[in-house]
């Protein structure tokens, strides 16, 4: 593909926007970059460094220095059934980003404008860097990629969301779908960068479509901007 491509994917927790990201790179071959695993990585640096959030400086210059890397997991990586591989300074945190201790901060840390101010650069960065890209989110549209060419936004009811999430996790539906409406809460409501659908997103509720449905309607819509 010659022309650039700048997909944006953004949409609430647990919606289904990396499997659908990675199932639509593959068809395109091209980069996908899930971004809220930079801000979960951001998190874990938060945990293990003691980092309070009110300290505002420290908590940026993590953000500042995050060292992340994603890539396709390997057959061995994948048996624990995380959708890619992130490195943080080149250790292996796919789980540990994932873990409920994360999910419980991650998005008062997205919250701070200094930690998106530095992360949405390195987004840019990326996209930059790879011309055409898939780019998942909450303000990828909105904010990290207002240029872009395909702007989706993916949403589904409080209990689809859990239950999909449950099937992933196996940690219970109830937490869950506590957690998922936490989240969506916290990250609708702040003042920085808030989760909404940008002007020209096509918005699709997924609640009674399958990944292989959600990824046809999405091609349509690429196939319309190519044609
Ligand atoms: O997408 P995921 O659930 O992994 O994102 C974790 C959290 O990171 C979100 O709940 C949100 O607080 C934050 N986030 C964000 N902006 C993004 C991506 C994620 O604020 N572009």
């Amino acid at each position: 593909m010659t022309r650039r491509l700048q997909i944006a994917i953004d949409g609430t927790a647990g919606v289904g926007k990396t499997t659908i990201g990675q199932m639509l790179a593959k068809v395109l071959a091209c980069p996908y970059l899930d971004t809220g695993a930079m801000y979960r990585a951001v998190s874990l640096l938060v945990l293990r460094t003691g980092t309070l959030p009110s300290n505002v400086p420290e908590m940026e210059r993590l953000a500042q220095n995050l060292n992340f890397e994603a890539r396709d997991a390997t057959s061995q990586e994948a048996a624990d059934g995380r959708q890619y591989t992130v490195l943080v300074d080149g250790e292996d945190v796919s789980q540990a980003i994932r873990d409920p201790q994360v999910e419980n901060i991650v998005s008062q840390v997205a919250a701070i404008p200094e930690v998106r101010v530095a992360l949405v650069q390195k987004q840019r960065e990326m996209a930059e860097r790879a011309g055409t890209i898939i780019m998942i989110g909450r303000d990828i549209a909105s904010v990290v990629l207002p240029d872009a060419e395909l702007k989706i936004f993916l949403d589904a009811s409080p209990e689809v969301r859990a239950l999909r999430r449950n099937r992933q996790t196996g940690n219970g539906e109830e937490q869950a779908r506590r957690n998922l409406e936490q989240r969506d809460k916290l990250d609708s409501q702040r003042v920085a960068s808030p989760l909404v659908v940008a002007p020209g997103a096509i918005v699709i509720d997924t609640d009674n479509l399958n990944p292989e449905q959600v990824l046809e309607r999405v091609k349509a819509e690429i196939a319309k901007i190519l044609d």
